[in-house]
C-alpha cells in the first residue's frame, strides 16, 4: 500500500534536505519535512503519487542512511551508531553538519569566519551530549563541563549556543528529568500567559515546552478528550489504534527521541504487510492492488487539478486535499452514470 512507499520517501527527502544550502535548511524547510502528507493543495509541492513515481525512479541514487531493506537488528545498530556521531546528531536534529541554518545564522549573525566554525562543532557536541542521555535536562553548565577542547576555550560561546538550542526546542524538549528548576519571572513582572487551541499531541507537546520555559498555558480543548487524531480503542481484551500507530521514519523524527525516553520498544514493519477484511480473511491481493490504484489515481487527478489548472482555492478559500478528492470522486461518479445511462440507451435502440 502507499503508505509503506512514503517510509521511502520521507527518508529520501529528510537525506535531500540535509544535504541542501542552508537558505534552505531554515525553519520553514523543517516543517515541509515534517508535513510531508500534505492536507492543502496550495501547499503542496508534489502528489503523493508522483511521489510514488519519484521513489521507484530514484531507487538506484536513494542512500537512506537507515537502510529499510536491511534486517532488524542492523538497522537498530545502525540508528544507535548514527545518534552517537555528530553528524547524526545533526541529521536527528534536522540541522546540516558542517554549516549554519539560515535561523542559525540570523542569531549568530555576530559570528564570522572561525569563530562560526567554532559554533558549528560546539552545536554538533551539544546535540551529541542530549541524544546521549534524552532522558536527563542537559545543562548549560554539564555542557560547558563536558565540551572537549579546543571548543571549552570560549564557556560563553558554549552557553549562548546551548540557550539557543535550548529555545528552539532542539534539546531538552519531551518527557525527561529536570535537573534545575523551572525559570520564574523576571523581578516585577508576571509568568508569560499563552493559550493553546487543541490538546493534539501538538497542542500538547507545545504546552510541555513553554511551561519548561517557564510560561503560564491553559489549554482548550473542543473535545472531552485529549489526543486529537491519536486515539486508541479499547473495548474488553480489545485494543485498536483509530489514529497514529506507526513513526514513518525515525531518521530526524522527534518521536524517535520520545520512544527512547519512555522505554518504548519500536517494532520494525515487515515488508509484508497483509490486510485483513472485518471477517478476519486476507484482502485478496487483486483488491488490495486495484484499491492502491484506484488511491494513486485520484491523486494523480488532484495534483493535475492543483499544478496544472492551478485550482487551489474555491470561493478565495484554499481547498484541502480531502475537499479536492471528494469532487474528484463525484465527477467519476457522474460519468459513470452517464456511461451507463448511455448503454442502457443505446441497448433499448438496437
Ligand atoms: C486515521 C489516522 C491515522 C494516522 N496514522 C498516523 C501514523 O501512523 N503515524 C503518524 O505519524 N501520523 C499518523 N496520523 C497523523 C497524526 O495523527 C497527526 O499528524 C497528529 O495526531 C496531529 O496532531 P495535532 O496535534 O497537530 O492535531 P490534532 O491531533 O488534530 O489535534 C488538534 C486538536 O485541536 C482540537 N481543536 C481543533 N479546533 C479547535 C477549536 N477551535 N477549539 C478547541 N479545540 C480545537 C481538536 O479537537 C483536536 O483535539 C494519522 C491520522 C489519522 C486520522
Amino acid at each position: 500500500m502507499s503508505r509503506r512507499k512514503r517510509v521511502k520517501v520521507d527518508n529520501r527527502e529528510l537525506d535531500e534536505k540535509l544535504k541542501q544550502d542552508d537558505s534552505e535548511s531554515d525553519q520553514s524547510e523543517k516543517s515541509k519535512v515534517t508535513s510531508s502528507s500534505p492536507t492543502s493543495l496550495g501547499g503542496r509541492r508534489e502528489s503523493s503519487s508522483s511521489r510514488t513515481t519519484d521513489v521507484k525512479d530514484a531507487k538506484k541514487e536513494e542512500k537512506p542512511i537507515i537502510e529499510e531493506t536491511k534486517s532488524d537488528d542492523i538497522e537498530e545498530i545502525n540508528y544507535k551508531e548514527m545518534l552517537n556521531s555528530l553528524e547524526g546528531a545533526a541529521f536527528q536534529s534536522r540541522l546540516p553538519f558542517d554549516k549554519m541554518s539560515s535561523l542559525e545564522a540570523e542569531c549568530f549573525s555576530d559570528l564570522q569566519g572561525p569563530s562560526s566554525h567554532a559554533f558549528i562543532q560546539i552545536r554538533n557536541r551539544v546535540l551529541k551530549l542530549w541524544f546521549e542521555d534524552p532522558k536527563k535536562q542537559l545543562t548549560q553548565e554539564y555542557a560547558v563541563q563536558k565540551m572537549e577542547p579546543p571548543y571549552n576555550g570560549d564557556p560563553a560561546l558554549v552557553m549562548r549556543t546551548h540557550a539557543f538550542l535550548e529555545r528552539h526546542g532542539f534539546i531538552n524538549y519531551g518527557i525527561y528529568e529536570r535537573i534545575t528548576p523551572i525559570p520564574g519571572p523576571q523581578k516585577g513582572k508576571q509568568r508569560p500567559k499563552v493559550i493553546i487551541i487543541g490538546a493534539g499531541v501538538s497542542g500538547l507537546a507545545a504546552a510541555r515546552q513553554l511551561v519548561s520555559f517557564g510560561c503560564e498555558v491553559v489549554i482548550l480543548e473542543g473535545r472531552d478528550r485529549v489526543g486529537g487524531r491519536i486515539v486508541t480503542y479499547r473495548k474488553g481484551p480489545y485494543v485498536a489504534d483509530l489514529g497514529a500507530m506507526v513513526v514513518t521514519g525515525l531518521g530526524g523524527n522527534p518521536v524517535t527521541t520520545l520512544s527512547v525516553q519512555m522505554n518504548m520498544e519500536l517494532h520494525k514493519i515487515k515488508q509484508k504487510c497483509p490486510l485483513y477484511e472485518a471477517t478476519g480473511n486476507q484482502v485478496p491481493k487483486h483488491k488490495d492492488e486495484m484499491v492502491e490504484r484506484e488511491f494513486n489515481r485520484l491523486l494523480d487527478a488532484t495534483s493535475y487539478l492543483s499544478h496544472q489548472v492551478d485550482f487551489n482555492y474555491y470561493n478565495d478559500t484554499p481547498v484541502s486535499l480531502g475537499q479536492a478528492l471528494e469532487w474528484v470522486i463525484k465527477l467519476q461518479q457522474k460519468s459513470v452514470k452517464h456511461k451507463q445511462v448511455c448503454t442502457q440507451i443505446s441497448t433499448l435502440i438496437i
